[in-house]
């Protein structure tokens, strides 16, 4: 290999591609706006898939230090009516085992050299030198030229327009996000409807998603269907008006639930739900492409990051298996990459129809108890 791979971002689908290529002998550096591993929580619970997640993490020679991660009976599922009814209780394994993402970022960061994660080196611009060369600028105004750029750098790539024009949309729907710590002691009737692992309680539009993490931390998404118009309209600054306008929409809900967004011990966040176009896919342009959301963001149904990590893992062992040939390695990679991300996205958005439709919670039963496939 004569050239260097270079890497931007340093989320799970990044790192896992730098960890692969390391496994084949070749050099990779990992270029990552932020200032260190710990500058920024790394958020909650992944439960990692037999058919991507996990098979990326064996390319990696890392699943004897996944098993060391996972959370046992996290993988139990509950689904409530909004009153508090458990309609559905089941605590049986599926294969997909859970663990907390900044302990898989760890394990990733630790099987790197020292050295290849170069840490506030955030990307402001790309340019095309010509031949499959590229310029890289950082927002310090240093600059690296590549002849193999892979864009790893999540929903706002800044890597993206080198191949495609394509922007994030609003998808229409939004998760405010809380966390109740110690649920056990200091919140025992959250804690009772949560359960041991994840929680679905909905109703057409919207819903109280949980999760049962380390330590007994209640992990919350709440989804709400409105416009990003209403969100701005909430005052995210006073964490209790905004806790109390969000459980507002959940009038008359079961209080061990509406408990979940307003007995928070941290402020509630944010997250604005965007996607890329179903089936996002660019001609090949020589010396770079992207992987995990920078290629194919959707809005989050749980296969996101296990996505990411196989992107990862599969380029690196495409890059490896072409020496000589990047072209044909990305080639490759791409050709199998568009058809797997459009498959997931396409059954992401019928997942969202069983969560939020018209028949929630139902769907998601209905789901559940096999008489619908994922
Ligand atoms: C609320 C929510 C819940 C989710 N739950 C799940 C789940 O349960 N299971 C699942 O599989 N997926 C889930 N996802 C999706 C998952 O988080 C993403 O798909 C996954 O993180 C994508 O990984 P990535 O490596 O492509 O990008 P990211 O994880 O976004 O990593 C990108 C990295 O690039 C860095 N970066 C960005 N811009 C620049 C720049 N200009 N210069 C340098 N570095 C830059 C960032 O700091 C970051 O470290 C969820 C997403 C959301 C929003």
């Amino acid at each position: 290999m004569t050239t260097d791979v270079t890497i931007i971002g340093a989320g799970l689908g990044g790192l896992t591609l730098a960890r692969v290529l390391h496994v084949h002998g070749i050099r990779a550096t990992v270029y990552e706006a932020e200032a260190s591993a710990t500058a920024r929580a790394q958020g909650g619970m992944l439960d990692i898939h037999e058919d991507n997640g996990q098979p990326a993490l064996r390319a990696a020679g890392l699943m004897d230090e996944f098993r060391g991660l996972v959370l046992e009976g996290r993988e139990a599922t509950r689904v409530l009516a909004s009153d508090g009814t458990v309609l559905f209780d089941d605590d049986s394994t599926r294969g997909r085992p859970e663990a907390l993402r900044g302990e898989l970022r760890r394990i990733l960061l630790g099987s790197l050299p020292a050295g290849t994660v170069r840490w506030g080196h955030k990307v402001s611009g790309v340019r095309a030198l010509g031949e499959g060369r590229h310029e890289v600028t950082f927002a310090d105004g240093s600059t690296v030229v590549t002849g193999l750029l892979v864009g790893a750098d999540g929903a706002w790539s800044r890597v993206r327009p080198l191949l495609s024009d394509a922007v994030p949309e609003y998808t229409g729907r939004s998760f405010v996000e809380t966390y109740l710590l110690d649920g056990d002691t200091r919140h025992p009737a959250a804690a009772k409807a949560v359960g041991g692992g994840s929680m679905f309680a909905l109703a057409p539009g919207k819903g109280i998603q949980a999760h049962r993490e380390s330590g007994g931390t209640l992990h919350t998404y709440v989804a709400l269907s409105e416009s990003q118009d209403w969100f701005a309209a909430v005052d995210f600054t006073d964490a209790a008006a905004a806790a109390a306008r969000i459980a507002q929409e959940f009038d008359g809900w079961a209080p061990e639930l509406t408990a979940l967004i307003t007995d928070g011990e941290t402020a509630p966040v944010l997250r604005t739900l965007s996607a890329l176009p179903t089936g996002h896919r660019w001609d090949r342009v020589p010396g770079v492409t992207l992987l995990g959301d920078a290629a194919h963001l959707s809005a989050p149904n749980g296969e996101g990051a296990n996505l990411a990590m196989l992107d990862g893992a599969e380029l690196g062992r495409l890059i490896a298996a072409h020496p000589d040939d990047v072209e044909a390695a990305l080639t490759a990679y791409e050709e199998a990459m568009f058809p797997r991300s459009a498959a997931a996205a396409t059954d992401g958005a019928r997942l969202h129809g069983l969560l939020f439709g018209q028949d929630a919670p139902h769907g998601l039963i209905t789901m559940f108890t096999g008489h619908e496939q994922p």
